[in-house]
């Protein structure tokens, strides 16, 4: 068989994630010795908290090293509808949880189970880099509506009305997002829920998965709003607010038949999540701990000090984000300059130009959807964003 026949049609229609891309990347910059900072995959450089740490320990030791239910352990389940109704004001029972290896499968799961094929989806763009690609692996088919620099990166509930129709099957949208730090409030959402609850097929994805990482006001649920309640499926994990990234947990609260569905996916595909990790997380979301707060006050800090450092850069436009851990700058005013003979005719040459030249790994916008921007996560050392942002303004000085 030739090479060519080798792979899916599946395989080679599928955009590799360009976030892990450039970590990949810089890591293997690292490894050749080369002096690189990434500020490019989005993760809490922070460690998981100790406590949690321990209580995987000793679920190791009590016996938590079997298969779990495949929604999930029952005490993580009623841990989430605990925390859902605590935090978020949430109705749900065990029966509409389902916990998977990480949001993205829980993404993955979700488009999976509800979408056929050329089902119209609407994304709201900026979005995260893998919304688009496992909307299209479920055969979906993608509606971008844009939001603005001027109104902060936020989708108005009007450009949705535009776009609304009787066979969107769902919206999907992060607050906070990803990549542009936005948080919508309350007002903006209950005018978005408001345009969607008349289309009675449609639902709303809501990912709530940075709902620690929020600096001024409070993070709100699309869902509290009862005219679309049932028709929105709230997708979160530990990654983000709980540094576990590498424990890969995540969970959706969906309406019963949609998390069975999920379920029954999950079955044939992973069987679930690790045992003694869903027995952690529990006790995470039960114990009362200002360890999500105590990271989100040195994010605010690094924040503040990139935005004061990039604003030194003359041509980039920043907006100031309200949550999440990324700076999502705009430099349509660079294209066309040069560096070394090389023209940067577009965020992606920039980003690798910026690689290059100066060994700060960052992740171009035209992943999200954002051509005119590249995005730089804060999650990172006071030091090494210092010395990141100071690459970053003689690159830019040098462009002629
Ligand atoms: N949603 C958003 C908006 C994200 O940024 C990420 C990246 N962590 C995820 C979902 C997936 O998170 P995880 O799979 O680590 O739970
Ligand atoms: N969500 C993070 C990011 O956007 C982690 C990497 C990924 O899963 O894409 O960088």
């Amino acid at each position: 068989m030739s090479k060519k026949n080798v792979l899916s049609d599946y395989v080679l229609n599928l955009a590799e994630s360009a976030t892990l891309k450039m970590s990949q990347l810089a890591r293997d910059l690292k490894s050749e010795g080369k002096d690189v900072i990434s500020l490019s995959v989005g993760e809490p450089d922070f460690d998981t908290p100790k406590f949690i740490i321990d209580a995987a320990k000793q679920a190791l030791d009590d016996g938590y090293t079997h298969y779990t239910p495949v929604p999930g352990l029952v005490e993580y389940r009623e841990a989430i509808v605990k925390k859902l109704k605590r935090d978020n004001g949430l109705d749900y029972g065990i029966a509409n949880i389902v916990v998977s290896n990480g949001a993205k499968q829980s993404i993955s799961n979700l488009c999976q189970a509800m979408l056929n094929k050329d089902d119209d989806v609407i994304i709201f763009t900026p979005y995260w880099v893998s919304y688009i690609e496992i909307v299209k692996l479920a055969g979906g088919n993608p509606i971008c509506v844009e939001a603005s620099v001027e109104n902060d990166y936020k989708v108005t509930a009007e450009q949705v009305k535009a776009v609304m129709h009787d066979k969107v099957k769902f919206v999907l949208f992060s607050s906070p997002c990803n990549p542009t730090g936005s948080v919508y409030t309350r007002e903006e959402l209950k005018a978005i829920a408001d345009v969607i609850a008349p289309y009675e097929n449609t639902y709303i994805i809501s990912d709530e998965i940075y709902e620690h990482i929020v600096y001024s006001g409070e993070h709100v649920s699309i869902a509290e709003n009862k005219n679309v309640a049932d028709r929105t499926i709230v997708v979160n994990g530990m990654s983000k607010g709980f540094a576990m990234t590498g424990w890969r947990l995540g969970y959706i609260a969906a309406p019963k038949e949609i998390a069975s569905a999920c379920a029954k996916i999950q079955g044939q595909v992973t069987s679930g999540a690790t045992a003694f990790g869903q027995k952690a997380a529990a006790i995470a979301l039960e114990t009362e701990t200002d360890e999500p707060a105590l990271m989100k006050d040195v994010f605010l800090k690094r924040r503040d000090m990139v935005i004061t450092e990039l604003s030194k850069i003359e041509g980039l436009k920043l907006s100031v984000p309200q949550g999440a851990f990324y700076i999502f700058p705009d430099c349509s005013n660079f294209f066309g300059k040069s560096i070394d003979g090389v023209v940067i005719e577009n965020s992606d040459v920039l980003a690798e130009q910026i690689l290059d030249k100066t060994y700060v790994a960052t992740v171009s916008g035209a992943a999200f959807g954002a051509p005119n921007c590249i995005r730089l996560s804060y999650a990172a050392s006071e030091e090494n964003l210092m010395d990141a942002c100071r690459r970053l303004q003689d690159f830019f000085g040098s462009l002629s």
